[in-house]
């Protein structure tokens, strides 16, 4: 058994808490690692380091410290299969998902390299008489981020790339579910040129947490993850006079309209509802065809296509739709659920619940699930299930299929299918979620754009990435200027006396 470690001041330091947490190979089941859970002052102790090493940093000029996120970037390619395999074995999404996983946040780290770029000020020259005005971007000091399970790559790279391109330190607190490539991905960054201390990897769990969220050197905090723990980490953050962004969950919609072509949205929900079992705040997880005509057509063109999902191990390499879930525990929350929405009246057209692997009896896979007949009150519609579970709510009409993804608590993504530019540009303008797909299932924007939800998916002003990271991790300063005449017009040579 392995005892992974943290990443602290450039070295992997073992845990000392005594307390650990199992690792998993999803697909198999077995524990494969034990991830140190820190302790209060195993966090105090890096937050030190990382006081000590950040001033250096800042005043590194912004052009040298994209030079090391550029070197990182020829890293993250040379590694790449390194770092989907850590990812795979860890998480159970399939390889090119993980690779995609890594790619994702390698996007990230690339928009980062024009931190120069993002970083300058504004200057008004002549203010008033003989004053100019302006304005620099400061690095916070200290920064720290929480990260969810799901995208162990992709998600600490929103957060570090640009802390660290504004030179600020940062703290990554990963999921201690899948925490390989986090660590690996501190020892990139130092291979690529970072100092000692400005990227440092605590695993650990509430406790860990909390340590950060008390610390009063540390000046930010961003969280992805579940929408309860999103709640607390916003509010004692934001009570400790820290700057706080967090993340929540997601239920998200897809309507189809009568119009729209079904074999591309039959195709499109597949991908997006079963793709990473589920396990995506992005994924659809909701179907909302308008019309029982639409409906009916939307169901026969989805069953096929789900029957033949292949589900199975990372190391089936491209020949596997789809991977275990992440845990045991997780598994059993949703076929939990799924007896739910039979016993609260859905009907289970297609029944993954007896699913099993020869060879892999105990991994913790779940078979496809598609339920129609979904009503709004049942527990699969309104709580997150985060598997491969696809509900299918009938609508009779445009004005209730919007008026239900409107109605959600949740509103990270949504998605429309049709060929009605009118209803299209009617959905987009009305949507009170954050991300829109027109024909596009999981409208993820590119790291040059900003990600984030609304409502209970959010919490807190600025989105992830994009120029709205630049503005996250930064403090303004503006600064009014005048000097007092100095000596151009010549020396003065008789005494100065006051008139
Ligand atoms: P989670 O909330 O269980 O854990 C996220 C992080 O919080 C982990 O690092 C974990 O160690 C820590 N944590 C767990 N319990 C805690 C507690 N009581 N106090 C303090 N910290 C705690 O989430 P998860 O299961 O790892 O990830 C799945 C969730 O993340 C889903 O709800 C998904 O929708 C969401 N998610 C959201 C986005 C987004 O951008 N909105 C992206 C990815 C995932």
């Amino acid at each position: 058994m392995q005892d992974l470690t943290h990443y602290i001041d450039g070295a992997h330091v073992a845990g000392t808490s005594g307390r650990f947490a199992d690792v998993y190979n999803p697909a198999t089941g077995e524990v494969q690692a034990r991830a140190p859970l820190a302790s209060t002052q195993e966090v105090d102790a890096a937050v030190e380091i990382a006081r000590k090493a950040q001033p250096a940093w800042a005043a590194t000029n912004p052009q040298r410290r994209a030079r090391v996120l550029m070197k990182f970037v020829d890293l993250l390619n040379r590694d790449m299969d390194k770092l989907a395999e850590a990812l795979s074995r860890e998480h159970g999404k399939t390889l090119p998902d993980a690779a995609g996983d890594v790619q994702r946040g390698l996007e990230v780290v690339e928009y980062c390299i024009g931190a120069p770029q993002m970083l300058k000020g504004e200057y008004t020259d002549s203010a008033g008489p003989g004053i100019d005005m302006y304005s620099m971007r400061q690095a916070l000091g200290v920064t720290a981020g929480i990260t969810p399970f799901n995208f162990p790559a992709m998600i600490p790279m929103w957060m570090f790339a640009p802390a660290i391109a504004c030179g600020n330190a940062f703290i990554l607190k990963p999921s201690e579910r899948d925490p390989s490539v986090p660590l690996m991905l501190a020892e990139l960054m130092e291979e690529a040129g970072l100092p000692k201390g400005i990227l440092q990897v605590v695993n650990g769990d509430k406790e860990a947490v909390d340590a950060l969220l008390h610390n009063d050197v540390v000046q930010s905090i961003g969280f992805v993850g579940s929408t309860p723990i999103a709640e607390y980490i916003y509010a004692t953050g934001c009570a400790n006079g820290k700057r706080v962004q967090c993340f929540g969950g997601a239920k998200n919609h897809m309507i189809i309209m009568p119009d729209a072509d079904m074999n591309q949205a039959a195709d499109a929900l597949i991908g997006a509802g079963y793709g990473a079992a589920g396990e995506r705040c992005m994924a659809i997880s909701v179907a909302v065809p308008v019309g029982d005509e639409t409906a009916d057509r939307l169901i026969e063109a989805l069953v096929p296509r789900i029957e033949k999902l292949k589900v199975g191990p990372y190391t089936a390499g491209n020949d596997v739709d789809y991977g275990p879930v992440v845990t045991a525990a997780a598994k059993q929350n949703i076929l939990r659920l799924v007896e739910s929405g039979v016993e609260q009246g859905a009907k289970l057209v297609v029944d993954g619940r007896n699913f099993s692997l020869q060879g892999y009896e105990d991994g913790f896979f779940v078979g496809p699930h598609l339920f129609d007949n979904v009503t709004p009150d049942m527990d699969i519609y309104t709580q997150e299930i985060f598997g491969p579970v696809l509900s299918t709510v009938r609508a009779k009409s445009y004005e209730e299929a919007i008026g239900l993804a409107m109605d959600h608590e949740y509103g990270n993504g949504t998605a429309i299918f049709t060929r009605d530019g009118d209803a299209a540009r009617d959905f987009a303008n009305r949507i009170n979620i954050g991300m829109v797909g027109i024909n596009v299932p999981i409208p993820v924007p590119l790291a040059y754009h900003t990600f984030g939800g609304w409502k209970k998916s959010v919490f807190g002003d600025l989105n992830q990435h994009g120029p709205d990271a630049f503005k996250f991790y930064t403090r303004t300063k503006t600064v009014t200027a005048r000097w007092p005449s100095g000596i151009k017009e010549g020396g003065e040579f008789s005494i100065p006396v006051m008139e």
